[in-house]
């Protein structure tokens, strides 16, 4: 068996791991810490990053220094590098997105180009894109762990977090929760999926940051929501405010986008966007569940295995990837699309 290092939302370790376990039943948790922001694995299968919702990056261990000296950390790390994979794409040293860890960042960037150095002097960097990257992730100041990613197979950002700035137009930060959603679910698809010219329905819009991300891609969009938009959405010739129940609401003519951040219970949200997705009155939903404090990877589970049912007994085909983002507090966001041609034959 390999052990797997697993970084998520602080807080969530124990979602992360109960999860984990659900792909991999015969694994054994070696370290979930409360609030740490990782965990640890031993198993004898592979945890698929893309398959998993609460690990913002899986990483295959290769080794471990548990007693970094005060003075000349350089040497035990290098000594603890493993022979093989012998060549990496790049080297990124990570701390756990916590206060301890943030404390941690200003050592790391000087530590970093020391490292680069001294694995670019032994031939171990080159500029391929197909090679592994090599994390040494730092929990704190004496400890480090080696580990690999393959990039196909991962989180392509540092830490599994997308870094966003604030776009100062938009009425609400929750409109870094889209674009995040669009940069991590989409990915490469983004442009084919978003395009000027489309239709899209925003439920509970207010006060229009999902709308804003909408319009600024040239995306007609109508706001569902009895509270008021506000700021550059509000008022703009590509949206449409109706004040009526999102729950209830449908569209004249089908349209090519759904959003939803209504905060319902997930089951229900879930139920309705399986509803949307099936009927194709939207091409493509992303929408959020909200958690409940206890047993969230079973509430999300339960409303997503409803969803497929759903759409598996309409016949319909269908992608579906969902992930804790970085923004999602006590959520997740899931992308739902029709997929080839939409109908099972
Ligand atoms: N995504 C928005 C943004 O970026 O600005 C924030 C949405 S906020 C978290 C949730 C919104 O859902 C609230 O404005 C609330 O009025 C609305 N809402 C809740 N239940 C609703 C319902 N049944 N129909 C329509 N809107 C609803």
């Amino acid at each position: 068996p390999t052990t797997f290092l697993l970084y998520c939302r602080p807080g969530f370790e124990r979602d992360c791991a109960e999860e984990a376990q659900r792909h991999a039943p015969r694994s054994e948790i070696v370290e979930a810490t409360e609030n740490s922001g990782f965990v640890r694995l031993r198993t004898a299968g592979k945890p698929d990053y893309n398959a998993l919702i609460f690990a913002r990056q899986v990483i295959r261990e290769l080794g471990h220094v548990e007693t970094l000296p005060e003075r000349d950390r350089l040497t035990p790390i290098l000594a603890a590098l493993p022979v093989a994979p012998e060549k990496f794409s790049a080297l990124w040293l990570e701390t756990p997105d916590t206060n301890e860890g943030k404390e941690l960042s200003s050592f790391t960037r000087r530590f970093a180009p020391l490292l680069e150095e001294a694995l670019k002097s032994a031939g171990r960097l080159a500029e391929s894109a197909s090679l592994p990257r090599l994390h040494l992730f730092f929990p704190n100041r004496q400890r480090v762990i080696v580990g690999s990613t393959e990039p196909s197979k991962s989180a392509a950002w540092q830490m599994g977090i997308l870094r966003q700035k604030m776009p100062p137009e938009a009425p609400s930060r929750s409109t870094l929760k889209l674009s995040e959603a669009f940069e991590v679910l989409l990915g490469a698809d983004q442009t084919r999926l978003l395009r000027t010219g489309m239709t899209a329905v925003d439920l509970g819009a207010a006060p229009g940051g999902w709308s804003w991300q909408l319009i600024r891609r040239g995306i007609k969009v109508i706001a569902i929501d009895n509270g008021p938009l506000k700021g550059a959405v509000l008022g703009h010739p590509l949206v449409e405010h109706l004040r009526v129940d999102g729950f209830r609401y449908r569209p004249r003519r089908p349209v090519d986008w759904l959003v939803c951040d209504m905060i319902e219970r997930p089951q229900r949200v879930a139920t309705l966007m399986a509803d949307w997705i099936g009927s194709g009155t939207a091409q493509h939903a992303i929408f959020n569940l909200k958690l409940p404090m206890k047993k969230r990877v079973e509430t999300v589970y339960t409303a997503l295995a409803d969803l497929r049912k759903q759409l598996d007994e309409a016949g319909v085909r269908y992608r579906l990837v969902a992930r804790q983002l970085y923004h999602d507090r006590e959520e997740i966001t899931v992308y739902l699309g029709r997929a080839g041609g939409g109908r099972k034959k």
